[in-house]
Formats: structure tokens, sequence, C-alpha cells
């Protein structure tokens, strides 16, 4: 086999960045993707011509100018806003909490009227130290918001009553006292036109890439391949779970194709009482205002993660972090590898912090 300069292991988002700027500066890549795809977690497969998001809903959105000026030069970005609908027992509710939500919840108008009654639900409840997620909650949001928006949500994400999460997990939850559905406060927003796969072989054009590979056992076979091996899979995997094993919480996704060319109108749309078993339901073609006459959807089922599934959310309680903080030790002194990426790192990132840390990866090097 040919001598590389870099051995990337992943072809997702931060491999596929590395790659590229790599082989812009004229250093030959290898990359190696266990799966048989490219593009990791934001890889979109075609179905029925819609971009089915299979590994759940990406949408693209960053405060960073540099960032989206790059991914601009690898796609055209559609104009995509998120702005999510919840629905609680057949009421409808706009995301993220906002006058539009304030408004059908209480039948008001004004952004006062709305602060005086968070702020008289939040005085009645008399809560002192938040002592858990429940408390926390009801302390930022008041009772209506927190039982029809809050609660059975976020009992389906952690699996747990939200008694018994600790209140942490939730620093802030922002209310919004304009009539703004729009989810994200980032000013650049929006999907790949044609979607995420296609940008991602603009990344990796130029590098050789191996799917179907797995970097355990292709380094058996291959021990001298490259100079400089990139490792965007599990941090703890690499040290063959010497310390013990990192956790997730995961998502089941189940998809559908349906005969009919729209199902609810909008690309996300939350359930948000405990009783529905899923959290959300995604229309995939809203993404890129599609006009198949069929339409994708998925139901997301947050699950507990067990070895051999997707992990997809790092737990950031006392013990996971210990023990990835003890792995990002042993990551450190290995000289002639770079770990990166959400699972090389143990942290989750969204894609715009992705692409920055490849970035400056780079630029240290
Ligand atoms: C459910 C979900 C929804 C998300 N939604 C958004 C969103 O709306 N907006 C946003 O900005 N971000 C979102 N993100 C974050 C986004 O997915 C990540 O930022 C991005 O995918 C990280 O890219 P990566 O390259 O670090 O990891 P990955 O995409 O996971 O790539 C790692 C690759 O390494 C491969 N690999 C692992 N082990 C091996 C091995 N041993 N050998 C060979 N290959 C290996 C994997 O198969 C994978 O392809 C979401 C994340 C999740 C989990």
């Amino acid at each position: 086999m040919k001598h590389y300069d870099y051995l990337i292991v992943g072809a997702g988002l931060f491999g596929s960045v590395f790659a590229h700027e790599m082989t812009k500066k004229g250093a030959s890549c290898l990359v190696i993707e266990k799966r048989n795809h490219v593009g990791g977690n934001i890889y979109t497969e075609d179905i029925e011509g819609i971009n089915v998001h299979k590994y759940g809903a990406h949408i693209f959105h960053t405060s960073d100018k540099e960032v989206w000026d790059y991914v601009n030069t690898l796609a055209e970005f559609n104009h995509y806003i998120n702005s999510p609908v919840a629905v609680y027992k057949n009421e409808l509710y706009n995301l993220p909490f906002n006058m539009n939500t304030f408004s059908k919840l209480w039948g008001i108008r004004t952004p006062q009227e709305a602060k005086d009654i968070i702020a008289a639900q939040i005085a009645d409840l008399n809560i002192g130290e938040p002592q858990n997620l429940e408390e926390q909650a009801l302390s930022l949001v008041g009772r209506d918001v927190y039982e029809k928006l809050v609660k059975g949500y976020t009992e389906k994400q952690w699996g747990r009553d939200c008694k018994e999460l600790p209140s942490f997990i939730i620093k802030r939850l922002p209310l919004r006292f304009i009539y703004d559905n729009n989810y994200f406060n980032d000013p650049y927003q929006g999907i790949p036109k044609g979607g995420y796969t296609n940008l991602i072989i603009k990344l990796l054009e130029g590098s050789d890439v191996l799917l179907n590979t797995d970097y355990f056992a292709f380094r058996q076979e291959h021990p001298g391949v490259a100079d400089k091996t990139v490792y965007t899979g599990p941090l703890d995997a690499y040290f063959d779970y010497r310390l013990g094993i990192l956790q997730y919480r995961t998502v089941r996704f189940e998809t559908e194709v349906l005969p009919t060319d729209n199902y609810q109108g909008n690309a996300v749309v939350n359930y948000t009482e405990r009783e529905v078993p899923y959290t959300r339901i995604i229309e995939h073609k809203h993404f890129e205002f599609g006009t198949q006459p069929s339409t994708v959807i998925s139901r997301e089922y947050p699950e507990e993660w067990k070895p051999g599934m997707e992990p997809y959310y790092p737990i950031n309680d006392e013990e996971n972090e210990s023990l990835a903080a003890q792995y990002r030790a042993l990551a450190e002194a290995e000289p002639d590898t770079i770990f990166g990426g959400r699972l090389g790192t143990y942290r989750y990132y969204d894609m715009d912090k992705v692409i920055r840390l490849a970035l400056d990866t780079v630029k240290e090097m």
C-alpha cells in the first residue's frame, strides 16, 4: 500500500475538513471509514428524491462568519429557518418559547401580560435553591410552560422523571418576548441544497477513501501506512476501553415513506407529552422546500445507549467527565495521533464548531 502523510479515521465532518485542508497544502491523505458511506452523522440519503437525514435532523447554524463563508464555498445553502412546532395533547404551540407560544397558552397579546403571568407562577411556587431539574425548570419558566412543553419531552429525552434528574442539565430556558419563531439566535442558518453528502464528497476530493474499513483491523494490517493518524472514532475504543466505557444517550429512528405530499406541514414537530413514546417527527422534505409527490418522516425515540449502538450524546455527568479526562490525558501522550471530532474528544459539538476545530487543528500544525 502507498505511504501517506495522514491516515484519517472517519469520513465525518471533522475528518473530511481536515483532509480537504491538508490536501490543499499538498499533503497526501487516506481516509478510512467503517460505514458504507461518507459523511458520518451528517450523511443524507436519497429516498424518493428527498434528502433524508439518516442520523438525525441537521440544521446548519452559526455565528462564525469564517465558517459560514467556508461552507458556502462547498455548497449553496437555502434559506431554511428552523421553527419547530410542539404538540401537547392536540394543542399546537410555536417554539422556541415566544409571544406566539404565550398568546396561545393564555390568550394574551402583549409582552407585559406574558411576563406578569410567568413571574406570578414562579413566585407562587416559592422554590429556593432548585434541588432537581423539575424545580430548576419551574423556577425559570413557571408551571404552564413547564408542564405542557418541558416536562414530558425532557423525561423522554433522558428516560427518567424530571424530579430524578440533576438541575444542572438545564441551565437556561430562554423566553423570548417577541413574535419570532426562529429557533436559533445565530445570524447564519440554512441547509445545503442537494443534501450534506455532496458537501462531504466535495471536501474529500483529492483524498483516497476506503469505506467499510475499520481502523482497528486496518492498523494491524498496515501499521506504517502514514506518518500521522487523525482519529475521529470513540476515544475509549482507541485505548481498547482500558479505563472503562464512556456512556452516551442514543436515538432510534423509525423512518417511513408516506403516500402524501405533505404530512405535518413543518420539518420539525416535537411531541411534548410523556405518553407519546417519541420526542419528534421529522418530515425531511421541508428542510429543502420539497415538492415531491410522496414524503419521508422519521420518528425519534431517545434510548439508553449500550455498546454496539450508535453513540450520539456524551453524558456530561461527573463519572463520565472524569473518565473522559483520563482518556484525554492518554490521548495527549500519543505522539503521532491527533484526536478530533465529537467522538474522538467525547464532547458534543454542533457542525460549525467541528469545522472550526478542524480548521484550527490544521492551522496549529
Ligand atoms: C441526533 C443529532 C442531531 C444533530 N443535529 C445537529 C444540528 O441540527 N446542527 C448542528 O450543527 N449539529 C448537529 N449535530 C452535531 C453533528 O452531528 C456533529 O457536529 C458532526 O456530525 C460531528 O462530526 P464528526 O466528524 O466529529 O463525527 P461523526 O459524524 O460521528 O464522524 C465520525 C466518523 O468516524 C467513523 N468511525 C468511528 N469509528 C471508526 C473506526 N474504528 N474505523 C473507521 N471509522 C470509524 C464513524 O463511522 C463516523 O463516520 C447533531 C448530532 C446528533 C447526534
